[in-house]
């Protein structure tokens, strides 16, 4: 009932030359797989330019991040109302934004706040550090992460009230990425990821009801491959993927894709 969802966040990589290279080498070839959400998550300059290109594709286009304010003084930041022209999707709350740039659950609520209040869906990224995960932490963290970012927020939230084609709280999207397997190669198991995933999911069933956590996509992030989506995908309650490194290279990315048809 759900549908499955992947998404390749590209960091801090890819020119513009570079990404719309990419996307052209990429764009038919996904468009010709059938079931599967497919977004790209490319640096703020390159949207503009995908946007383009993505005129009548399948692929979607997510931002990396955005200040949680409307517009301002906030130099060098980019806001909801921009990122609303060029995509669908942002990612919010990624361990890279926590661990770097001191986002804390406090900011990273308001930014979903700010994103739904626009007509962005958020992806939202939670995950626990090796240290927590050996001390037997990780239902803790991952409960404390999620219930503080949608503290204030009800499912049923939606912007698309304000006419502006925005999205309902309940189709957010979470990205569940233990900080460890995140460019480490270092992938957990689809058994591991499952289970947390099972226990996630109950967190939001605890906030928003079992019918709207039954309805709300959950990902598993961290070393994601052509080679070992299978694992993660075969388990139903893993809905897709975040990609990093492997979204950068359009033959991986397609056989996750790929795959990811196939398999669900
Ligand atoms: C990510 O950064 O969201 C990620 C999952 O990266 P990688 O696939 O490279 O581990």
């Amino acid at each position: 009932m759900r549908t499955p969802f992947v998404a390749g966040n590209w960091k801090m990589n890819t020119t513009v030359g570079e990404a719309e290279e990419l996307v052209v080498n990429m764009r038919d070839r996904l468009d010709a797989i059938e079931g599967v959400d497919r977004v790209l998550c490319p640096p703020f300059i390159s949207l503009a330019p995908l946007h383009r290109i993505l005129q009548g594709s399948s692929i979607r286009l997510c931002a990396q991040n955005m200040h949680f304010e409307t517009k301002g003084a906030y130099t060098g930041e980019i806001s909801p109302l921009m990122l609303g022209e060029l995509c669908e999707f942002v990612i919010l709350g990624h361990s890279e934004r926590r661990m770097y740039f001191g986002e804390t659950d406090e900011v990273v609520n308001r930014k979903v706040k700010a994103a739904l209040a626009g007509t962005l869906t958020p992806i939202l990224c939670i995950g626990e550090k090796l240290e927590e995960n050996e001390a037997g932490r990780t239902g803790e963290v991952l409960k404390r992460q999620l219930t503080n970012a949608l503290e204030g927020i009800e499912a049923t939230d939606e912007s698309r009230d304000s006419g502006r084609g925005g999205a309902a709280a309940e189709d957010l999207v979470v990205a569940y990425e233990p900080i460890w397997a995140i460019g480490t190669g270092k992938a957990a198991t689809g058994e591991q990821a499952a289970a947390t995933i099972g226990s996630v999911r109950g967190v939001l069933a605890g906030l928003w009801g079992e019918g709207t956590a039954q309805r709300v996509r959950i990902l598993y992030g961290g070393s994601v491959t052509g080679a070992n989506i299978e694992e993660f995908v075969s388990h139903p309650d893993i809905d897709g993927a975040l990609v990093g490194g492997a979204s950068l290279k359009a033959e991986d990315f397609l056989a996750i894709v790929g795959q990811t048809a196939k398999i669900r």
